[in-house]
């Protein structure tokens, strides 16, 4: 061929290459799968023990609540350790690693991925992926959890909340790191926290325990830390959580314009740490505050602001007032 002896060789080689990717390019070069095959077995029995346990804890703290079941200490117990890791989800997993509305100094980096582990959600590569998908494909198909994949009739709505709420959890296939979360999987102090899931999961257990028992130096005293502060805590965290992906994608106020049905829930605001003003998060997730009106409370973002203000965090994006606007419905 008249190309072989020019410059063309190396044309001729490179195409060579060329058609021998041409072949793989639509595995190649597409974008990576979203789900990465199932959850070990082990592993997926412990997401029902976690998801049942603490709920069925939480039904029997009703009657509990009036009886001989609960002292002052087991209740700061359970304030405080709800308060732990509620901010490690919201500040941490959330606002943070999911989607970099800060940047934090190494150590605090750390320790949001710590706290964030011991709210019992999940370890921390599954939880950024998840949710970085839910943004990707909210309300559509390939959400993980969106109330509305199976229709908008009454029923379709019931199964929905179901699915959004607690059911979405049992799914084994797990979401593909490496399409999702490939920053935090190259960070090796992330893969370490992300390896530790299960010993920091046995630490958040015990820890209430433990100071129960030293407190009051007595195993009933431990027992009774460990199903306020342990078992329910964790039930409650959970379910403030999951109404973040069933209520607030059915009901709330709509002001900005999202491309889903996320909705600003105020009734779940003080509980979820300002994660319910969910419509405003959806139309600008990477804002640092969620809850931007005068008197919608974001306790979250209060907590970015003391860590600006101690200089561990930097580069926050604050939402600004001209952003805000263009983000709003217009005025009927
Ligand atoms: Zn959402
Ligand atoms: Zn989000």
């Amino acid at each position: 061929m008249s190309v072989d002896a020019s410059p063309s060789k190396t044309h001729d080689g490179g195409s060579v290459t060329e058609s021998r990717t041409e072949s793989e390019r639509p595995a190649k070069r597409g974008p990576k799968p979203i789900e990465s095959g199932p959850r070990p077995m082990a592993a997926h029995i412990t997401v029902y023990l976690f998801a049942i346990i603490p709920a069925v804890a939480l039904i029997a703290s009703i009657p509990l609540l009036w009886g001989w079941g609960v002292t002052l200490l087991d209740l700061a117990l359970l304030a405080a350790f709800y308060t732990l890791s509620v901010l490690g989800i919201t500040t941490g997993f959330h606002r943070y690693f999911t989607h970099g509305s800060f940047k934090a100094k190494r150590s605090l980096r750390i320790v949001l991925a710590v706290m964030g582990s011991m709210a019992v959600q999940g370890p921390i590569l599954h939880w950024v992926a998840d949710h970085r998908r839910h943004h990707a494909f909210s309300d559509r198909e390939g959400d993980p959890h969106s109330p509305w994949a199976f229709g908008t009739s009454p029923l379709a709505i019931m199964r929905g909340f179901w699915h959004a709420h607690m059911g979405w959890i049992f799914n084994r296939t797990l979401t593909n790191q490496e399409r999702f979360a490939p920053d935090l999987l190259a960070d090796k102090d992330m893969r370490l926290v992300h390896k530790l899931f299960g010993p920091l999961t046995i630490a958040t257990m015990l820890a209430p325990a433990v100071i129960g028992g030293l407190v009051t130096w007595s195993w009933w005293g431990a027992l009774t830390a460990f199903f306020w502060g342990s078992l329910v805590r964790v039930a409650v965290v959970h379910h403030v959580t999951w109404s973040i992906n069933s209520i607030c994608h059915i009901i709330g106020d709509r002001p900005y314009k999202a491309r889903d049905k996320s909705a600003n829930f105020w009734p779940l605001a003080i509980l979820s740490m300002g994660e319910s003003w969910h419509n405003l998060h959806h139309a600008d997730p990477t804002s640092a505050r969620h809850g931007v009106g005068r008197w919608q409370i974001d306790i979250t973002a209060r907590l970015i602001w003391f860590f600006e203000k101690f200089g561990w965090a930097y580069d926050v994006r604050w939402p600004r007032p001209e952003r805000l606007a263009k983000l709003a419905k217009p005025a009927h």
